[in-house]
């Protein structure tokens, strides 16, 4: 899982950006070339290739619906990616069930940026959109949400682990709730999937929102779990994927998708997860001994097993992610897809954390493959840089002292 980049700097180069994107599996890039190779031919065409063609296209149908623990093969609809999933799912469920007096769609202020583009534009098709806030550690707050569901109602979409802090949602019984009501529940399940046990059915969500990059599968490729019967519509029209997601399927990256899925499904009945927290927890012990002043947010709710969000207090973000960049250690602020801004995220924002304290916050994240060793060597690395960009700490930490 090391990045082959050689550095300067007496230790190996480190990735700890897996929330971003995840390598690819060496068995997910085999089964890719070789569908590349051999497996080449169109999945919709009645040939004999063309039924290969399908057949690995259905294989990896079953390896992801399994991995999502889902009741019947013909609910995963494989998109481009979680964006499209997301946007499919919110639209989807949009335009399906609108009426004049259901128009609202109910999500948090701790949503993922395609979530909020997919909210954005479905408030231009005349949605009122509802956020429920979030506490100090992100958690999504089951009762506000439930109670700004009304008749007006059509969709509530929640991220189920958060992206930038990792936090998980604590679902009980909303699913219940939404289905008592007439409310369709979409999950962005992109961090989740794969990194902990997931089961669509147990959640008893109607929309689960997946990606394969952040499972050790390939970029450009995720799937949009729709639950039988939910009253929902495509996004886009067209005979593939049973008239549910139209234009030639990515089969190589569907492929790809499929093995991590099984991968990952392996992983996940070994309990890899557990260990994967060890690597996290360790990381957050070493960091506190070396910089007892360091804050690390969320580390008392369920959270994703391999992701740390902490603040160096009085180091900016920016400098500090630039530093450890030039020393082969790699990671990123809040999510990468403000990793140019010069604002707190909307996530830290609605954590409370929207001053000097999200501009010092940056997000570690671990992967499948990284051990005890590479936990101590980033705590180490960010201790050592807090030292040499001249952070004031307390003297008795500083290391070798
Ligand atoms: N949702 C969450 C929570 C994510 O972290 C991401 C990617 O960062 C996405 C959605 C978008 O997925 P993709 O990169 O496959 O479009």
């Amino acid at each position: 899982m090391h990045d082959p980049a050689p550095i300067d700097r007496g230790w190996p180069a480190l990735y700890l950006d897996h929330n971003a994107t995840t390598q690819p599996a060496p068995a997910v890039i085999e089964a890719m070339a070789a569908c590349l190779g051999e497996g080449w031919a169109n999945p919709s065409s009645t040939h004999a290739p063309g039924r290969a063609a399908r057949e690995r296209l259905e294989v990896a149908r079953a390896r992801v619906a399994h991995l999502v623990d889902a009741a019947d093969l013909r609910e995963v609809v494989f998109t481009s990616g979680g964006t499209e999933a997301i946007h499919a799912a919110i639209l989807g469920a949009w335009r399906a069930r609108r009426e004049l007096a259901r128009d609202t769609i109910l999500a948090s202020s701790v949503e993922h940026a395609a979530t909020r583009s997919a909210l954005e534009a479905a408030r231009r098709e005349g949605a009122r959109i509802v956020l429920a806030p979030v506490d100090a550690q992100a958690r999504v707050q089951r009762e506000a949400v439930l109670e700004r569901i009304d008749e007006r109602t059509v969709l509530v979409s929640l991220i189920h682990a958060n992206n930038e802090v990792g936090t998980l949602l604590d679902l009980g019984d909303l699913g219940q709730r939404c289905r008592a009501a007439g409310v369709l529940l979409h999950l962005d399940a992109v961090q989740a999937v794969g990194r902990l046990p997931f089961s669509v059915r147990a959640l008893q969500a109607d929309l689960v929102s997946l990606s394969a990059h952040k499972l050790h599968g390939p970029k450009g490729v995720g799937a949009l779990w729709v639950r039988r019967g939910a009253q929902w519509e495509p996004a886009t029209a067209g005979s593939q994927e049973s008239g549910r997601r139209g234009g030639t399927e990515n089969l190589p990256g569907i492929v790809g998708f499929g093995v991590a899925a099984q991968l990952a499904r392996a992983w996940l009945q070994a309990e890899g997860w557990k260990d994967l927290a060890a690597v996290r927890d360790a990381f957050e012990a070493r960091l506190l001994e070396l910089v007892p002043d360091v804050v690390i947010h969320a580390r008392s709710v369920p959270r994703l097993p391999n992701t740390s969000s902490v603040r160096l207090p009085g180091l900016d973000a920016e400098l500090l992610l630039a530093y450890l960049d030039s020393q082969g250690v790699h990671l990123s602020a809040g999510s990468a897809c403000h990793a140019t801004a010069r604002a707190p995220s909307p996530v830290l924002a609605a954590m409370q954390l929207g001053g000097a304290a999200g501009m010092e916050t940056v997000r570690v994240s671990f992967g499948r493959g990284q051990d005890r060793a590479d936990a101590c060597r980033a705590a180490e690395a960010l201790a050592q840089a807090s030292l040499d960009l001249g952070r004031p700490v307390p003297s008795s930490v500083i290391p070798g002292r």
